[in-house]
């Protein structure tokens, strides 16, 4: 499997995900604002300090960049050709923080919708679209993925 991605991948895959006020978190929550639903940023109470909390819906909602978060099999998530080891060991344990957390949450009653940044950077509206539909439902957990959308 190609290690080396061009300089506009890595960039892409860079951009927007290190941080808490990363763009496909940005854009995700403008919609779901213009749609009606209203949220707690970055909770510092619940495990993770998640991305957004619906209270309302007792939902939490996770944006994961698919690089940090080894989102595996998806076209954002390359380890770098540089260093491979040193990657692989800091972005597994990024994948296990999350593993605690997501179970911390369930653990506390928190349904928990994780959505991709592949998912809002490919076929946004229905991303969306799905996520409004978890969050107005009953369901305990989503993982929202363009690969997923892809079958
Ligand atoms: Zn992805």
């Amino acid at each position: 499997m190609p290690d080396i991605v061009s300089r506009e991948v890595r960039s892409r895959m860079m951009s927007g995900i290190r941080g808490k006020d990363t763009k496909p978190e940005v854009v995700l929550r403008k919609a779901l604002h213009r749609r009606g639903f209203r949220y707690k940023l970055h909770d510092r109470n619940l495990p993770g300090r998640p991305d957004l909390v619906l209270p309302a819906r007792h939902a939490v909602v996770l944006v994961n960049g698919c690089f940090w978060h080894a989102h595996e099999g998806c076209p954002y998530f390359k380890l770098p050709a540089t260093r491979p080891e040193f990657w692989r060991d800091k972005l597994m344990a990024n994948r296990e923080r999350d593993r605690r957390n997501l179970s911390l949450l369930q653990d506390a009653g928190w349904r928990v919708a994780v959505v991709w940044e592949c998912a809002t950077r490919k076929d946004f509206d229905s991303t969306v679209d799905q996520l409004e539909g978890w969050l107005r439902g009953t369901s305990q957990r989503v993982d929202v993925a363009w690969l997923q959308a892809q079958g």
